[in-house]
């Protein structure tokens, strides 16, 4: 089966739909790859390290697309400067994966119809868990929010970090971030990277704890609403409160070097949230980065595609950004198209899984036949809010089952603890007046370290179960310890055996702990 990739024809496009790596992996899953000449020139591939890696370059783009079953690209078709519509260019019954944009692309979805072409759009892939390494869309804003500031920074005539120097002092840049989503995150990193101040606003309000785990503040308004819409992306906010998060604007306005603007709705015109008189509250010399320039801008004054000074305050609306770091663009593109070709079967048992839902979201066309837009996803059961029991007729709170939060299980004493305490006091008084005195001090240490740990572990959030764990070695520690004080009791003792078992299990829980902190370390290394 032979996969084709073109030379972009879009000007300035310098990204290219495999790299050298790609193509390596691509002969890997049995496919036969032609590229045309100078395809990845743009990005800095040259043909030579096309050929060693198992490519064949094409004698001509109109051979390319003619002999090709599937044809990779990274814009959707268009005219070729020579040869007319790219559409037409593909082989009757072909596959073609690219950014295809379906909703916008209606007389090309027809073009490929005629043609009985088969479309996949790397636009269309589900932002689901799976489908990670294929999302396309996520590779790109993050280049997209890397590169935003390092556009910032070309314009911004000052040092993004503050330096003491013997000729003064430096203060270091301020940048605000509205809109913490991939390419948002990837703007905080980067910015902290290069020592700016960083503070950040997005309306859903989960993303708090990740903007603050890099380093920059989140900023919040008075109003809430929760910003989240379907499958983790922001819905279209009240009047209310873009107007509360605009008064926020003007006042980070006076007060910022750079603003970076990322805030999207998926399928709605960027929301315009920095007006003239904020771009005019802004010291000279100021940068706004407005990543939201192609669905018509965050900032009122944008030109997208271009650059405009006003008032001293330089406003850049590129919508190539992924472009301006060709390399690395292409790199992770043509893996997320590599995941995808093998998820499809390979070369050997390449096919158009309707079951597969990430292969069925991305479907445009199937043999000509129109499959965009996907059926929706059955919705998730309504949340049924609990009917709130007046107090006094409350039934007794159960007691907190495992896997449960104990947050939740010490504050409702109900009749049922009570007579729960009760028993246990009894319990307690009966063996401190008949059992040995060691057993009550034995039992006296096992219930408080119950206790102890159950609050210690239950009341825990998930997200810092892994210090967690790094804390819990210390007490396995302790337990090795105790659990090898007992083995000297004979082999056929039952505390030789359960010292053992402690022993085993301690070492077990120990070991594990230190394997996955390493591994989160190593994910926070640089
Ligand atoms: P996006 O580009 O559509 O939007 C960017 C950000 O703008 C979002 O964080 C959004 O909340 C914010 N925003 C929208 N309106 C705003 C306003 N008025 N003011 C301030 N901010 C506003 O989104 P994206 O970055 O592509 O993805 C958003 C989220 O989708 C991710 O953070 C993640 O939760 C989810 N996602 C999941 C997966 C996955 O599971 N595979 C992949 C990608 C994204």
């Amino acid at each position: 089966m032979k996969i084709g990739v073109p030379k972009e024809v879009r000007p300035g496009e310098r990204r290219v739909a495999a790299t050298p790596e790609s193509v390596s992996r691509l002969v890997k899953l049995g496919f036969e790859v032609l590229i045309e000449k100078d395809a990845g020139a743009g990005a800095a591939f040259p043909d030579e390290e096309y050929e060693l890696a198992g490519a064949r370059t094409a004698p001509s783009a109109r051979e390319l697309w003619a002999q090709a079953d599937i044809v990779l690209k990274v814009q959707p078709p268009e005219v070729h400067p020579e040869l007319g519509h790219e559409a037409e260019l593909l082989r009757e019954g072909g596959t073609l994966v690219s950014f295809f944009y379906p909703a916008k692309n209606k007389e090309l979805i027809e073009r490929l119809a005629r043609r009985k072409a088969t479309v996949l759009a790397m636009d269309q892939v589900p932002r689901v868990t799976r489908a990670q390494k294929m999302d396309a869309l996520s590779s790109m804003a993050n280049i997209a929010g890397y590169r935003a500031v390092i556009e910032a920074a070309s314009f911004y005539g000052r040092f993004f970090t503050g330096q003491m120097t013997a000729a003064g002092k430096v203060p270091p840049a301020k940048m605000l971030v509205i809109g913490a989503g991939v390419a948002g995150l990837a703007a905080i990193g980067a910015a902290r990277g290069l020592g700016a101040i960083v503070r950040a606003f997005d309306t859903r309000a989960e993303v708090r704890e990740q903007v603050q785990s890099m380093g920059a503040e989140f900023l919040e308004v008075t109003i809430q609403e929760e910003g989240s819409g379907v499958g983790g992306y922001a819905k279209e906010m009240s009047p209310e409160f873009i107007a509360a998060e605009m008064a926020l604007f003007l006042r980070q306005a006076r007060d910022v070097d750079i603003i970076i603007t990322t805030a999207l709705v998926p399928g709605k015109p960027a929301p315009t949230l920095i007006t003239e008189e904020m771009v005019l509250a802004m010291r000279p010399g100021s940068v706004i980065v407005d990543l939201g320039a192609e669905q018509g801008g965050n900032c009122a004054l944008t030109q997208p595609g271009g650059v405009v000074v006003k008032n001293g305050v330089t406003i850049v609306g590129y919508v190539d950004l992924p472009s301006r770091l060709a390399p690395t663009a292409s790199q992770l593109y043509s893996s997320n198209l590599t995941h995808l070709l093998a998820d499809m079967g390979g070369a050997k048992s390449f096919h158009v899984d309707l079951d597969d839902n990430v292969v069925r979201g991305a479907l445009v066309l199937k043999d000509g036949e129109l499959m965009w837009p996907p059926p929706k996803p059955p919705a998730p059961p309504p949340k049924v809010p609990e009917p709130r029991v007046p107090a006094a007729t409350q039934p007794p709170a159960p007691l907190p089952a495992k896997g449960g939060h104990g947050a939740h299980g010490g504050s409702s004493a109900g009749p049922g603890s009570l007579w729960l305490v009760l028993g246990a006091l009894t319990a307690l008084l009966l063996a401190g007046s008949f059992a040995p005195r060691e057993f009550v001090a034995h039992l006296t240490v096992f219930v408080l370290a119950c206790f102890i740990g159950w609050q210690v572990i239950w009341n825990v959030t998930p997200a810092l179960h892994t210090p967690l764990m790094s804390v819990t070695n210390a007490i396995s520690g302790i337990i090795v310890v105790g659990g090898m004080l007992q083995l000297s009791h004979g082999i056929e003792s039952p505390v030789t055996l359960l010292g053992a078992l402690a022993v085993l299990v301690a070492t077990i829980n120990i070991a594990g702990g230190f394997l996955v902190t390493q591994r989160m370390l190593r994910m926070f290394r640089r």
